[in-house]
């Protein structure tokens, strides 16, 4: 019997990822995964009913998935919310919420490229994105930014535009007024979902990875793209001792990230039955 392989993290083109929805469930079927979740970020619009059929059709089970930006300590924190439910309007909105702050700040870093002499009018960042017509609802965030860039000749490649200009604290860095973290988490739990601390192992602050770990989360993301194994093996202790879930996925892009492939990191079928336990 084939193993059972879930990768639970993974953008599509509704946010910053290269393949649609619909192409991701066709790799995952290709490379023999059993389960999915789609993790966009600040967005459910994978989650349409054609989508969750073709899933159906192709034997893959979905978890609903979303990554969610949140503020701690003026660092930004990713959070993952899994097996909300999907037809909770209040949450959708929460979401859709923080898509507004995420086009405030994507307007802020435009007008700091604009003063650095790279102007980008924010329509051609929105044309640039909306290649793809199937799903309108893209959540546009720095690596658009950064694609477009390339493209106008600013910068030669993804990671240039990154580690000069938009990372956080780069040249044109703005921060999105999120959420702090634990009002995401207790929107998460409303609408009947796990809330999961996204790749606690990228936080350099220790205080900020810290009171992480004193909220209320339901589980961290132990297994995570190409995490060294004893790194893996630290979270893995520390979720354990507090009865936490320990959760797991690849972080794919696509080809923005071609380093990465859908499926690199995974959870086994015990865990994803457990993260659909209400
Ligand atoms: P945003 O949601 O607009 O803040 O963009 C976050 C996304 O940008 C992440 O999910 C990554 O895809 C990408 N990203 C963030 N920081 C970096 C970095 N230093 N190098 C490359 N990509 C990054
Ligand atoms: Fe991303
Ligand atoms: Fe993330
Ligand atoms: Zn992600």
């Amino acid at each position: 019997m084939k193993q059972f392989r879930a990768d639970l993290h993974c953008h599509s083109t509704c946010s910053d990822g290269t393949l649609t929805p619909f192409e991701i469930l066709d790799l995952a079927k290709e490379i023999g995964l059993s389960g999915l979740s789609i993790t966009d970020h600040d967005t459910t619009s994978a989650y349409t009913q054609p989508f969750l059929s073709k899933a159906a059709e192709l034997g893959l089970q979905m978890i609903p998935g979303v990554e969610i930006s949140s503020i701690h300590r003026n660092t930004s924190v990713h959070i993952l919310a899994y097996n909300y439910d999907l037809q909770d309007e209040a949450f959708k909105n929460f979401i859709s919420e923080a898509q507004g702050k995420r086009n405030d700040r994507n307007h802020k870093i435009l007008e700091k490229l604009k003063e650095l002499g790279m102007p980008i009018e924010y329509e051609e960042l929105v044309a640039f994105a909306s290649n793809d017509d199937t799903f309108n609802h893209k959540s546009l965030g720095r690596p658009h930014i950064a694609l477009l860039m390339i493209k106008k000749g600013y910068v030669p490649h993804f990671q240039q535009a990154f580690d000069v200009y938009l990372k956080d604290g780069g040249k044109a860095f703005a921060p999105t007024l999120s959420r702090t973290a634990p009002e995401v988490i207790k929107e998460i739990h409303r609408a009947k979902g796990k809330a999961i601390i996204a790749h606690p192992g990228i936080y350099k602050n220790r205080h900020v990875v810290q009171d992480l770990l004193s909220m209320e989360f339901d589980g961290l993301e132990g297994y995570y793209s190409r995490v060294a194994p004893e790194q893996e093996k630290r979270w893995i202790d520390i979720a354990y001792n507090k009865g936490w879930l320990v959760t797991g996925g690849s972080d794919f892009h696509g080809s923005v990230k071609a380093h990465i492939p859908l499926g690199c990191s995974w959870v086994n079928e015990e865990t994803f039955k457990k993260i659909l336990e209400r």
